[in-house]
Formats: structure tokens, C-alpha cells, sequence
């Protein structure tokens, strides 16, 4: 390898929700800026560069599910896997920014499993990897990282001195505290009296909640360090000065061959009125559509964000209504090159829409978002508060902030002065995500159908504030059936609601396998069962086919709920599988029992399965069962698969290091599959 530095380099992104390719184009044109020569790519796009001549590769790159390559980089994984050659990236630095979590098991591993490929293929890295963790906030490790990234770069690629004379090779960003609150938005309008209804007059809307801060130690702006950059200016809106025509859903919705606008046709409360959660069982119509799924497969639903919150928001800025449907474009601001992908497929669109479909309202915000505000604030307090917030010195108050989950509209209106362009906001937030579900039935049962079911997000926020939130998909489906509570009754929903969906088949492996004489353990608490649902029908149906001659494989399942009475989800179809003899063993874990946890008596899923032990080391030993578990990510999944080392320790005389390595194994061979949900 030679030590000449090289005239260019090249930042890649894998990106699930939206995040690393944010982060990547604001390296990108952060690197411009300062003076470097850079291009920016999805992962896989890794074909609009030649690898075998690249120099200096820069990844950002996210994961997925457990611990997956987000979809958008699956394509250059398998491209990577093929290559064999030791000296493949010889000629080749890379360093790699992996945004992971530690609440689940394999915490960063796309991450770590691109830098071992790459250094196998020959690569070295110019820059250690950062592995960035949003159990405590992304921006922690990631703005470190990028302010010590340019002088790792500036070592092995040429960078142009600015005419300014500025050391283009420092690491800190140097902070130019502006004043562009006066900048008036172009779409803002003189009127902003609107009066906002949300349709229901009865229900008045919600204008926003403050936030608590206490800034009583606030630092002076001067002394405060690890202030972000102004986040990269992406977007331009022009108003075509067109009345905006009102259709159901936004032309990207509506044009995607992917997406099915689908009908709801029944909905079940499969809850009762006192249980802790609120669960729903939702059918769809998908007769005539094209949609072929098995049993594990899940789907996507695009739910707008709340309207009273859109209105809110425009109200707060100043946009009236009018203005707000009204049809422009958007396009990529003077010198970027494209918009970020989740602006772009918004083609003749409108402000409403774009906030109701495009962005993300009601996540965490980004460090970044305050800064960009901060520079739209003209109340002095209100700016020195923003930057403090998003400085290392305010790391503090900003937890607290993040305890109260503010949206967009909580900040606006806590920060009254601020008055950010529609633009910047458009920039700066994440974008919008569709939401999953797993389906919970057979094909082979209603095969013009797509049953799932899913709890109502809906949660206090937690002492001394006690503001009320609400999911934005699951309170719009809840809202779209009616509200129905009445405990496991179906209610056939005569109106044409329909809400777009798009199938997102399980790449993990998470699906029924088709040799049914395969034992199967399940573990699924709560709406982790979903799925499961449908493995049963499945396996029943082929097992009553005339033409199968297989025996039915043991199918054990272990659920569990709070209450045997007001949260045992599919009670009645469960029980109905082991009364048929196809569901062969159902234990159910019951957490708020009154002896749950007390003198030994189980609790959760991984309690039964401690006591179950010894069979369950048989039937995935002698039977060569396969274990599934679906659900949280967080606690439950380490729980079982603590047990299940527990249990190869003790039944399989191995050591607690042996039975983990044996389990990573399992997982890598398909034989331990697991649908994680966050
Ligand atoms: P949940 O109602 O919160 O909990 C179900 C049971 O699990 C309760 O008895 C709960 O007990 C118990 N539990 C709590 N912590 C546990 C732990 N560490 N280990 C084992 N059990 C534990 O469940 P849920 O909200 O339905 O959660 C299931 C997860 O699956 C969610 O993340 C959901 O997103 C996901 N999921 C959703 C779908 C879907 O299509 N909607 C499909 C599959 C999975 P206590 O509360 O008494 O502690």
C-alpha cells in the first residue's frame, strides 16, 4: 500500500429508519465543506464504485431485527460473502460507524460483521470503529466520532485548505451562535388565528405540551462544548400555486405497486376493559389482491401522523390550513445532490402531507434538531437554552427532556420564539416509518384474508410529569374500528375503511417450516404469539390433507400474560389446538398471579422452561426440535435464551461459555430462530 493520500473517498450507508443514511450525508457534506472529495451511496448501490480500485471507504450503517444488515445493504453483504480473495481490499482503508443498541443481544453486529470481512478480505482500517448505542442516545458516540473523523481522513486523503485560511484539519466544530429568526418562511402566513378543529367539534385540540426544565445552572453559550454542527440544509419546497387536490393518500402511497390499500373487515378486542394493555385483532380484506404470505412472514402498515398534531404544528408556525394543502414541490437544496430517499418519493405533494406521511413527529429529537432550532429562535433565553440542551453541559437536562418524549409540537411550543422554515424541520427530522405486524394466520385457513393483532400504544409519561402519549398507528387503526372493548367479540365493520399495507417477507428464516414432522418449541408472551397462531393452523391443515403421509412433529408453545382472565390472548383457539391434539403442550406463565415469582413458582416464559428442562434438552437433542421465540427484545429474549443456556448446562454437562457458543451456533444454523420486536 502506498503512503500517498488519496484525491477522494467514498461514505456508504445502510440504513433501516432513515438514521445512518442521515448521519452519512451529513458527513458527506460536512467533508465537502471541509474541503475533501467525497461521494455518498446506499449500500447497495456499492456498484456505482469500482472496489477493487476504491482507496479510502467510509460505512455508516445501522442493523435490524437481531442483529441484521438493514434491507437496503443486503445486496452488497451477499456481493462481500462471494468474494474469497485475502487480498481483495488490500489497496483499501475503511473505517466503519455502526449504530446499534445494547437493550438487544447481538448489540452492533452488522457492524462488527462488516469490519471482520473487511479486514479478511485484506482492508485496514484508518479509523476505529465506533459502535454507537441508542440505550443512551446515539449522539454520545456519534459526534465524537465525526469530530475526530476528519483528522483521521485528513491523514490518508488530500484536503483543499479553505480560501478563508481556516485549519480545515481541526477537529472541533467552531460554533457560529447566528440569529436567523427573522428569517421569515415563506410559507408562513400573516393569519394565524385559525381556528383548528380535527373534525370532531366536541374534541378540542391539543396545542402541545411544555416541557419541564429546570435551567437554573444553565452555562453561558461561550463555555458550552460538543454543540452539533448545523445540520446539512437538504430541501427546498417552491409553491406552484396550485390548489392541492384532496385524495386519500399521497401519490406515493397510491402509485407504489407495492402497497395494497386494503379493506378492514372485522375487528375483536381480544382484551378485556381492565387488562393492564389494550390488545385488538384486526382481519383484512386481500381477496383479489396480490399477496402471498406464510405463516412468520409480517407486514407493513402506513399510518399517517396524527392530524391534530400536523394542525398543531401548523399552527404554531403559522401556516394556515389553506397554505398547508395547497401543492408544491420539493426538491434538493442548491448544492446537494438528491434528497434524502423518504423526501424524494414525494413527488407533487403538499405541506400537510408531507408532515402527515414524511417525517417522524413524535420521536426523541435529535441533539441536531435543537441546534437547527436555535438558530430560528429570537428570544435570548429560549436560544441559550436550545444550545445548552444540545451541548455536553446540558447532557443532564436533555435526559430529562427526553424523559417527558416530547414531540415536535411539545418543543415548538416550549420554545415559543422559535419559528424554524418549514425546510429546515423537513431536513432535520427522521423520516415517517411504516409500522409491522405479524401475521397472525394461514394462508391455508383464509387465504383471502390477513389477520394481526397488536397492543393500543398508550402510556403516561413518568412522575412528577404524567403526560398522556399515544402510538400513532396502533390509536389510528384503534380509532378507524371504533374503539371496540368489549372482550372477544367480533364486530364486522360495514364501512369502507381501508388502510395501505405492504408484505415484508421474514429474510431471518422465521417461518413454519414445510417438513411437518419437525418438532417445533415456541416461545411467544404477549403479542408474541401472533405468529404462532398461524404455525398451528398451518401445521393442522397440511396435517389433515389428503395427501400428507407425515406424522405432526411435538409443537409445544410457551405463553405468557398478566392475567388469565383479562390478557390471555387466543385463549380459545389456543386451547382449541391442544383439545385436537395438534397443539401438544400449551404452558402459560401468569407475571401478576398472586404466587408469580414467590417461592419458586414461575413467573415468565424462561421460568416454565427452567422447569421443563430436561424435556425441552430432549426434544431439540433426540428430536432435533427447532426453537422459535417471537416477541420483546429487550427483556424476554435475554431471559430465554439465558434459560435455554441454563438448560444445556445443567442437562447437557457443558459449561455456561460452551452452551451460549452452542446457542450462536444454533441461531447461525437456523435451528434457534428468533422474531425480535423493539
Ligand atoms: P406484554 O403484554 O408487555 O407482556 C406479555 C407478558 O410478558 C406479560 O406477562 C409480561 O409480564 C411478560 N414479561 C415482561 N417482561 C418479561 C421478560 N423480561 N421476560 C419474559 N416475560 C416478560 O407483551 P407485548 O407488549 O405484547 O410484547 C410482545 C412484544 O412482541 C412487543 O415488543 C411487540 O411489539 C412484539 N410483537 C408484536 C407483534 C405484532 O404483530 N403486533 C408480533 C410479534 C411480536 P409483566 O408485565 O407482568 O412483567
Amino acid at each position: 500500500m502506498t503512503t500517498e493520500k488519496c484525491q477522494n473517498f467514498v461514505i456508504f450507508y445502510g440504513s433501516q429508519t432513515g438514521n445512518a443514511e442521515w448521519i452519512a450525508k451529513n458527513i458527506h457534506q460536512e467533508s465537502i465543506e471541509r474541503g475533501f472529495i467525497s461521494e455518498c451511496y446506499v449500500l447497495d448501490d456499492y456498484n456505482k464504485v469500482d472496489f477493487s480500485k476504491e482507496k479510502v471507504l467510509v460505512f455508516v450503517i445501522s442493523n435490524t431485527g437481531d442483529g441484521d444488515p438493514p434491507d437496503n445493504s443486503i445486496k452488497f453483504f451477499r456481493f462481500l460473502r462471494k468474494i474469497k480473495s485475502k487480498t481483495y481490499l488490500s489497496h483499501a482503508k475503511f473505517s466503519i460507524l455502526g449504530l446499534g443498541d445494547t437493550n438487544y443481544s447481538n448489540f452492533n453486529n452488522t457492524a462488527k460483521r462488516l469490519e471482520k470481512k473487511l479486514l479478511d478480505l485484506g482492508g485496514s482500517s484508518f479509523y476505529n470503529t465506533g459502535l454507537a448505542d441508542d440505550a443512551v442516545g446515539l449522539e454520545s458516540i456519534v459526534d465524537p466520532w465525526i469530530a475526530n473523523l476528519w483528522l483521521a481522513l485528513a491523514n490518508v486523503c488530500v484536503q483543499k485548505q479553505k480560501d478563508s485560511g481556516i485549519d480545515v484539519t481541526e477537529s472541533i466544530v467552531s460554533l457560529s451562535i447566528k440569529d436567523n429568526s427573522q428569517n421569515t418562511n415563506n410559507l408562513q402566513s400573516s393569519e394565524n388565528d385559525s381556528h383548528l378543529t380535527n373534525g370532531n367539534e366536541s374534541e378540542s385540540i391539543k396545542l402541545g405540551n411544555k416541557i419541564l426544565l429546570d435551567l437554573t445552572d444553565i452555562v453561558d453559550s461561550d463555555q458550552l462544548t460538543a454543540i452539533p454542527r448545523i445540520p446539512t440544509v437538504f430541501c427546498k419546497i417552491s409553491r406552484l400555486n396550485k390548489e392541492k387536490v384532496t385524495t386519500p393518500l399521497p401519490s406515493f402511497l397510491a402509485s407504489s405497486s407495492r402497497i395494497l390499500n386494503t379493506r378492514i373487515n372485522a375487528v375483536r378486542c381480544l382484551t378485556h376493559p381492565n387488562a393492564v394493555k389494550k390488545t385488538l385483532h384486526l382481519e383484512l380484506d386481500i381477496k383479489d389482491l396480490e399477496f402471498s404470505f406464510i405463516p412468520g412472514d409480517a407486514f407493513e402498515i402506513f399510518a399517517p401522523n396524527h392530524e391534530v398534531l400536523v394542525k398543531g404544528i401548523l399552527n404554531t408556525l403559522g401556516i394556515n390550513e389553506n397554505m398547508a394543502h395547497e401543492e408544491i414541490s420539493i426538491e434538493a437544496a442548491e448544492g446537494i445532490v438528491d434528497l434524502p430517499i423518504h423526501l424524494k418519493k414525494f413527488v407533487s405533494t403538499s405541506i400537510f402531507e408531507l408532515l402527515q406521511y414524511g417525517v417522524d413527529l413524535t420521536s426523541l429529537p435529535r441533539k441536531a434538531l435543537l441546534r437547527m432550532m436555535a438558530d430560528y429562535t429570537s428570544d435570548d433565553q429560549e436560544k441559550r437554552s436550545l444550545f445548552f440542551l444540545c451541548s455536553k453541559q446540558g447532557s443532564q437536562q436533555l435526559n430529562r427532556l427526553y424523559e417527558q418524549r416530547p414531540t415536535i409540537l411539545d418543543l415548538l411550543v416550549t420554545f415559543p420564539s422559535c419559528k424554524p422554515p418549514i425546510e429546515r424541520l423537513l431536513d432535520t427530522l427522521p423520516q415517517h416509518q411504516p409500522r409491522y405486524y405479524s401475521i397472525v394466520n394461514s394462508p391455508l385457513m383464509n387465504p383471502n384474508e390477513l389477520h394481526f393483532a397488536f397492543n393500543i400504544v398508550d402510556y403516561y409519561t413518568p412522575n412528577p410529569y404524567n403526560i398522556q402519549k399515544h402510538g400513532v398507528c396502533t390509536t389510528w387503526l384503534d380509532k378507524l374500528c371504533g374503539y371496540v372493548n368489549e372482550m372477544n367479540v367480533r364486530t364486522i365493520l360495514n364501512s369502507n375503511i381501508t388502510i395501505p399495507i405492504a408484505l415484508k417477507t421474514n429474510q431471518s428464516g422465521f417461518n413454519v417450516p414445510s417438513d411437518i414432522s419437525k418438532p417445533l418449541i415456541m416461545i411467544g408472551p404477549g403479542t408474541g404469539v401472533a405468529p404462532f397462531i398461524g404455525f398451528l393452523q398451518h401445521r393442522e391443515l397440511q396435517f389433515l390433507s389428503e395427501n400428507n403421509d407425515k406424522h405432526l412433529g411435538d409443537m409445544w408453545l410457551f405463553y405468557g400474560c398478566r392475567d388469565k382472565e383479562k390478557d390471555f390472548l387466543y385463549r380459545k383457539e389456543l386451547e382449541g389446538f391442544v383439545e385436537r391434539g395438534i397443539l401438544k403442550e400449551l404452558f402459560v406463565a401468569v407475571s401478576r398471579a398472586p404466587d408469580a415469582g414467590v417461592d419458586g413458582k414461575p413467573k415468565y416464559v424462561q421460568d416454565i422452561m427452567r422447569i421443563k428442562g430436561r424435556d425441552i434438552f430432549e426434544l431439540i437433542t433426540k428430536k432435533d426440535a427447532i426453537i422459535f421465540v417471537c416477541g420483546d427484545a429487550k427483556g424476554m429474549a435475554k431471559g430465554v435464551n439465558d434459560a435455554l443456556a441454563d438448560i444445556l448446562v445443567e442437562h447437557g454437562q457443558m459449561q455456561q461459555s460452551e452452551a451460549l457458543d452452542l446457542l450462536k451456533k444454533w441461531l447461525r444454523e437456523k435451528r434457534y430462530l428468533r422474531d425480535l420486536w423493539g
